[in-house]
């Protein structure tokens, strides 16, 4: 039977010659990242298929693909500080962590916050970034990521991985003059991966990277109150 080490090589090839993945950095984090530690026991044998799958509450681990691509466009480097919004199944936190703070270096240095609206799926992620060795580097908190985090952090990059109906107002003001954050904003069925980048003046610049579908974003500023949850 092929290991997962070897599945999850194989994987990373393919993406490459796609052309999904380039860098140095989101390359080494996909080989590291052990994807089968962040999908329910039910699926993982499909852990290294380039597919979303489900995971609890009726939300999805996105594919790896999907993660590789946010990763690219979002420039990760060590040291940087990170919003995830939709921490889900915590794969992409730990994959934002293992480029903003490698694991064979022995000092942490960047760190990812990342916010869940499921208690359940908080309490999950909690666990796989445990197993997985993450625990260090990602924080985790249950609350609605759409609107202001309850820090007065600014962040270096910030990435929404649920599908918002317009660019978050919330999420710009605490994106560093310097930063970047990518968001899919569209309708439910259907969004565009946006890319926001703030320059060190504070302008912003938008560009679009393509289709792509997400589950919706909740939440106040989302897709409906808390009420729909
Ligand atoms: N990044 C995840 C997958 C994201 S799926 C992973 O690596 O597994 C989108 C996630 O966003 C879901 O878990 C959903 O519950 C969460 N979500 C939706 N609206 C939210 C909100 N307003 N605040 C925080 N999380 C939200």
């Amino acid at each position: 039977m092929t290991s997962y080490v070897e599945k999850r090589r194989r994987l990373v090839k393919n993406l490459i010659r796609e052309g999904v993945l380039s860098s140095e950095e989101v390359i080494r984090a996909m080989l590291k990242v052990p994807r089968e530690l962040f999908v329910p026991e039910t699926y993982r044998e499909y852990a290294y298929v380039d597919t979303p799958l489900p995971t609890f509450c009726g939300q999805t681990i996105s594919a790896p693909h999907m993660c590789a691509i946010m990763c690219e466009a979002l420039d990760l480097k060590k040291g940087l500080k990170v919003l995830e919004v939709g921490c889900g199944s915590g794969y992409h936190a730990a994959l934002c962590a293992e480029i903003v703070s490698p694991s064979d270096k022995n000092m942490r240095c960047g760190w990812v916050l990342s916010i869940e609206i499921f208690f359940e799926l908080c309490k999950y992620a909690v666990e796989n970034l445990e197993k997985a060795g993450y625990s260090d580097r990602v924080y985790v908190i249950n609350g609605d990521g759409s609107i202001t985090p309850p820090s007065q952090i600014m962040f270096d990059r910030i990435l929404v991985t649920a599908a918002a109906p317009r660019i978050p107002p919330d999420l710009v003001a605490c994106l560093a003059p310097g930063g970047k954050m990518i968001v899919p904003v569209g309708d439910t069925w259907f969004q565009t991966l946006t890319l926001v980048i703030k320059d060190p003046f504070g302008q912003i610049k938008i560009k679009y990277l393509g289709g792509c579908v997400f589950v919706p974003l909740r939440g106040l500023k989302g897709r409906g109150s808390l009420a729909n949850i």
